[in-house]
């Protein structure tokens, strides 16, 4: 494939991607091109991201929501949720590179979803869905709750508050991952009472950097064994002001 696509110097893209071992077309790789210009575009009237740099949103947006690759192979699942997903991370990016899933983008700030249904119609994207909302409240619909194969979430809480957030979603024998930072081990030990209590259990934690940076990122893969009780999720706020544990 060409090395400069739309302007663009796409070598640390390719790059990343060999890594991950993730093949794209050019089609895909002008979609996230596009995809990058609308969010430096719209970040120019809010908040969207911090990171602007082709490079740096290439390697810390895009190939990190990818790197979901790490643990799963996502043509196993179908029906994926991305709870608290901003501008798009990591939802938009593994839609882009499995247009197979069957995606559903959660967030609480209407700005950010409207952003995202502009983005969802620029690029053609199909089988995806915006919904602007709560996770406390949109786990106790029927037509969402346990309703996924894979709930997938980045940068949003921590992680006995998240699992509350986003295992209700999980179908029984589903997963729940977390994209993490670094040095998580002990956030997952104080996590072990919240994912149990939501019929849940820690089955890995792989820590990894992120190629070409010297970022370190982690997953942590959750499985969904049992039902979650109905009380979970509490009402909104609450499992961020008295998160569960023991
Ligand atoms: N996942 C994106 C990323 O990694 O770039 C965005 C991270 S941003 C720090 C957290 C996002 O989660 C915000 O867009 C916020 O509106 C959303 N959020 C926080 N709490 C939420 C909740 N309870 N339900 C739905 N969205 C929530």
């Amino acid at each position: 494939m060409e090395k400069e696509i739309m302007g663009y110097d796409i070598s640390t893209f390719l790059n990343g991607l060999q890594e991950l071992e993730i093949q794209l077309s050019e089609k895909q790789i002008r979609k996230f091109l596009q995809f990058y210009e609308m969010l430096i575009e719209k970040n120019k009237v809010m908040n969207l991201t911090s990171v602007t740099d082709f490079q740096e949103v290439v390697s810390k947006h895009f190939i990190d929501s990818l790197s979901i690759v790490t643990v799963i192979d996502p043509i196993d699942f179908e029906k994926m949720i991305d709870i608290g997903t901003g501008a798009g991370f990591p939802g938009i990016p593994l839609k882009i590179a499995y247009p197979h899933l069957r995606m559903v983008l959660v967030d609480s700030l209407n700005k950010r979803v409207e952003f995202l249904k502009e983005v969802i119609q620029k690029l053609e994207l199909k089988n995806i869905q915006v919904v602007h909302g709560r996770a406390e409240e949109l786990a106790q619909m029927p037509r969402y709750r346990e309703k996924f194969d894979i709930c997938v979430s980045r940068a949003v809480a921590s992680l006995p508050v998240l699992s509350e957030y986003c295992l209700p979603f999980v179908d029984e024998g589903g997963l729940f991952i977390a994209y993490k930072g670094k040095d998580v081990e002990n956030e997952c030990r104080q996590s072990d009472y919240a994912v149990d209590t939501l019929g849940g259990v820690i089955a890995d934690l792989v820590e990894f950097t992120l190629p070409d940076t010297d970022m370190d990122r982690s997953l942590i893969v959750i499985e969904k064994e049992e039902h979650t009780p109905k009380a979970y999720p509490r009402k909104a706020g609450m499992p961020e002001k008295k998160p569960l544990k023991n």
